[in-house]
């Protein structure tokens, strides 16, 4: 249990919003909303709105809920995309039945407008501006940086569909708990599957009947699915899933999330029945990003989990999960890990050898990134079996040892490796023990003592750009005293990891 010397009273207080609220009206701001009060008007101005105005114009109209307005927008939309931000004010089952209407409307036209460049509608975009709509030309904004840099040859950005028109979103379903827009927008793409095509990219299911993933996916095509979240299932629940995850063969992200045993509790093997069913997930040939948080039988068992990949992964994350030290031995063997970018991992370490980790990094040398070993409870007497692969790791621009267990003489001991990454940009390390005592009450003068020491070490071999020290949160008010570069001295931060 960790203090700090003097409590603030204070609530942590919420950031100040500023936005600047005094922006200009300009006429043509003045038009518009001249002209969204009076729909009849509006809509029959359409035709000679110049096509910059039509942006805004949805925009507004969408925030103001002018659905009349909105629908007749649609079978004269200038662009060959529409997104309507994920935190747009208005975005519900009104403003929904108006766009789909607008485009019930095209579909049903012999003649369209020449006007109507119209080809997709992202529905809850939460790339380009979320607040608001955008209109573009291409689908395939969205897509990770590194597909759209180097594309694997299996994975087409765009959707294959060759359908004319589409409506892109995201769903999230869990159980009991859909809401209406999602089943307004499944049923209405259900019942115009020959003309029309739903894309979804992300999909997030939380423990889903037969019947209704039957029917989801009677409507959305599992290969068009891009990111997939599965959370809180009972892993035999996978058996319904996976006949839909062998056709997700455009997969690049997975997120395995608290799955647990099955649902008969205290079963005759129990365990060895939900390790089939991990290893029988299906290959997946371009998966990029691997999330597993707070899965269940992943200890010796993470060789089962890691199966499924066959193509060099970017990014490993492994989180609140408890990992065995044949896990660890196994790490560094498996096939599909040696281009890893991204490696997270948040979980006890404490007990385990960490020579394989070491050897894990030297393979993956000339690629990682981002390395963050936040919370992994790591001794001083462990650190050595990192420290010289870990030195070697050229490409390093993010590196986070929060919340370890390091001493003085061993977080020096550190920073003399990590001073010799020269691409190292944001750097976050835990204060030393010494700056705790027996009590566990934070010693802040030792952290603002120790802190130029410190930083001088890794300034004598290059030029720091962010590096932090943080102590670990007092148990009574969650707050963390921090030394960073930037202040250079020791201050009361609610969260050490924000700048
Ligand atoms: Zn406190
Ligand atoms: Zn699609």
């Amino acid at each position: 249990m960790v203090l700090c010397q003097q409590c603030p009273t204070q609530p942590p207080s919420l950031r100040e919003v500023t936005q600047n609220v005094y922006s200009p009206t300009t006429l043509l701001k003045l038009a518009r909303q001249r002209l969204l009060r009076e729909e009849a008007l509006a809509i029959s101005a359409l035709k000679d709105l110049p096509n910059m105005m039509f942006p805004e114009m949805f925009e507004e109209a969408f925030i103001d809920g002018r659905t009349k307005i909105l629908t007749a927008m649609i079978p004269v939309w200038p662009f060959p995309y529409l997104s309507v931000g994920m935190n747009i004010n208005n975005l519900n089952l009104d403003t929904l039945k108006a766009v789909l209407e607008g485009l019930d409307i095209l579909i049903s036209q012999k003649v369209r407008s020449s006007r109507c460049k119209l080809r997709g509608i992202k529905w809850r975009d939460t790339q380009h501006d979320v607040c608001g709509i955008w209109s573009g030309f291409h689908e395939d904004k969205d897509l990770p940086e590194s597909t759209t840099q180097k594309q694997p040859v299996e994975n087409s950005p765009e959707c294959e569909v060759k359908k004319e028109l589409k409506v892109m979103t995201q769903l999230q379903l869990a159980e009991g708990r859909v809401d209406e827009s999602t089943i307004y927008l499944l049923q209405w793409a259900q019942q115009r599957k020959d003309s029309f095509h739903l894309c979804c990219r992300k999909l997030e299911i939380q423990g889903l009947t037969k019947d209704t993933l039957v029917e989801i996916f009677n409507t959305i095509r599992a290969d068009c699915i891009q990111e997939l979240k599965l959370g809180f299932f009972f892993i035999n629940e996978l058996d319904l899933l996976n006949p839909y995850l062998r056709q997700m063969n455009n997969l690049l992200r997975l997120t395995l999330d608290h799955l647990r045993g099955s649902i008969g509790f205290g079963e005759e093997n129990e365990e060895e029945k939900a390790i089939t069913l991990i290893s029988q997930l299906p290959a997946f040939h371009c998966l990029q990003e691997f999330n597993i948080n707070d899965v269940s039988f992943i200890d010796g068992n993470l060789k089962e989990f890691l199966r499924c990949l066959k193509k060099p992964l970017e990014t490993l994350c492994i989180t609140n999960c408890q990992l065995s030290q044949s896990d660890l031995d196994y790490l560094p063997y498996c096939q599909n890990i040696f281009e890893l970018k991204r490696l997270y991992l948040s979980l006890s370490l404490h007990n385990l050898l960490l020579a394989p980790l070491g050897f894990l990094l030297e393979r993956v040398r000339h690629t990682l990134e981002c390395l963050n070993l936040k919370s992994c409870e790591i001794k001083e007497s462990q650190l050595n079996a990192l420290l010289p692969a870990l030195s070697q790791c050229s490409q390093l621009t993010d590196v986070n040892f929060y919340d370890n267990n390091f001493s003085l003489l061993s977080l020096k001991q550190l920073l003399h490796h990590t001073g010799k990454l020269s691409q190292l940009t944001n750097e976050v390390y835990p204060a030393p023990l010494e700056c705790y005592d027996n009590r566990g009450v934070i010693l802040t003068n030792r952290l603002k003592n120790f802190g130029p020491e410190l930083l001088d070490i890794v300034r004598a071999k290059r030029q720091p750009k962010k590096v932090a020290f943080a102590t670990m949160p007092c148990f009574r008010c969650d707050g963390h005293y921090v030394y960073d570069l930037e202040t250079q001295c020791c201050h009361f931060k609610w969260d050490p990891l924000q700048s």
